[in-house]
């Protein structure tokens, strides 16, 4: 069997490793006689890989003591109401910096529960670029600013964060999470869905600030994070399976070297891909502004609508998979998370130096 290219966005490729250790494990774990499903989530057995996976993000991204660290459900979409409903108070203003679509759901949400402000936003330029960090007004009744801090659909990604003071900042990190080293003790609350950079779908991590968790018991309990946060994520039942998965994540991210070590494969995988755009001559196009280009989602198109559909076509008959760009904005769209091996990557960049021939009838050593 051979395992596909994938680049697909999201759920995204997993580790071949921790899909051939599940299965290994997948009727008897830790000789229970029992698949990892079929355990009690009050069980010995269960409490010990959720407290794993628990302590592994706290290891792997370097959280602080005064950090909670909390497994939930309901996708990273959850939190866009979560966030406001918990941390939006009467008189208070959630600020926003919109950077793509998900930080407008974002918004979105944010206004069903109370007032909000746009802090900054590149939708004019069509979410090429990231705002400069800089340049964003804090507003002095702001309740927290939020930011999307890898844009999946447009391939952009903040490289240098806010400083927000006493206010809390706020990452959708769904994206690049686990990608690169990141200072968690600058934000307030950081929240992602597992399913492109951490495991299947199913579970959301968020890591939030203890003094940001209140005792405000009007919430309905599933929405309040204090109610996680009491029972250590386990006050109903938890998506075991998910859960799992993530631990075995975690654990191929430490053999990997950890995250400063991932960081630099991802930068190589990146710049793999980014080199043959730039240096194609406006065969491709990134969609980017090259200082705010995403090492997660690589966004391009092609000089023209026939050559793209020609690529796309010839890349699937090749063994690429999910390559079409977001459905919202079409072109194309590699999406590299810490699981794409730069093996994959290097095909993928020799592939399209081929095309680019083949389909100018240049001879592939003009293309550099
Ligand atoms: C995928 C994604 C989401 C949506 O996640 P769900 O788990 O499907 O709700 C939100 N934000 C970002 C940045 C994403 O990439």
């Amino acid at each position: 069997m051979k395992r596909a290219l994938n680049f697909n966005a999201g759920p995204a490729a997993l580790p071949e490793q921790v899909l051939l250790k599940a299965q290994n494990e997948w009727l008897n774990i830790q000789n229970s006689g029992m698949s990892v499903m079929e355990l009690s989530h009050r069980s010995a057995e269960y409490d010990q890989i959720h407290n794993k996976a628990i302590d592994s993000l706290k290891e792997l991204l370097d959280i602080p003591e005064n950090y909670e660290v909390l497994l939930l459900q309901g996708g990273a979409s959850l939190q866009f109401s979560m966030i406001p409903m918990n941390l939006l108070k009467p008189g208070k203003k959630a600020e926003y910096v919109l950077t793509g679509s998900w930080s407008e759901k974002a918004l979105k949400e944010a206004k069903k529960v109370g007032e909000t402000f746009v802090a900054a936003s590149s939708k004019e330029k069509k979410y090429t670029f990231i705002p400069n960090a800089k340049e964003i007004q804090i507003q002095d009744d702001a309740a927290y600013l939020h930011i999307t801090s890898n844009n999946t659909i447009y391939g952009t990604q903040w490289k240098e964060f806010p400083e927000t003071g006493e206010v809390p900042l706020i990452a959708d990190m769904s994206s690049d999470i686990l990608s690169k080293k990141i200072d968690i003790s600058k934000f307030g609350l950081i929240y992602a869905g597992a399913q492109k950079n951490l495991g299947p779908s199913g579970i959301t991590v968020v890591i939030i600030r203890k003094d940001l968790i209140s005792s405000d018991d009007k919430l309905p309990s599933m929405l309040n994070y204090a109610t996680h946060a009491k029972s250590n994520s386990l006050y109903n039942t938890p998506p075991t399976l998910a859960i799992y998965l993530l631990s075995l994540v975690l654990d191929w991210a430490k053999e990997q070297g950890g995250i400063d070590k991932i960081a630099e494969i991802n930068e190589e995988k990146a710049l793999t891909i980014y080199d043959v755009i730039d240096q194609s001559g406006g065969f491709y196009k990134g969609h980017a502004e090259p200082g705010s280009r995403s090492y997660m989602n690589v966004t391009f198109n092609l000089q023209d609508e026939a050559a793209e559909k020609q690529f796309l076509q010839e890349a699937k008959e090749a063994g690429f998979v999910g390559l079409g760009g977001h459905r919202s904005i079409g072109g194309c769209r590699a999406s590299i998370y810490n699981a794409v091996p730069l093996s994959h990557c290097r095909e993928l960049a020799g592939f399209m130096k081929k095309f680019q021939a083949s389909y100018t009838g240049k001879p592939a050593a003009a293309v550099k």
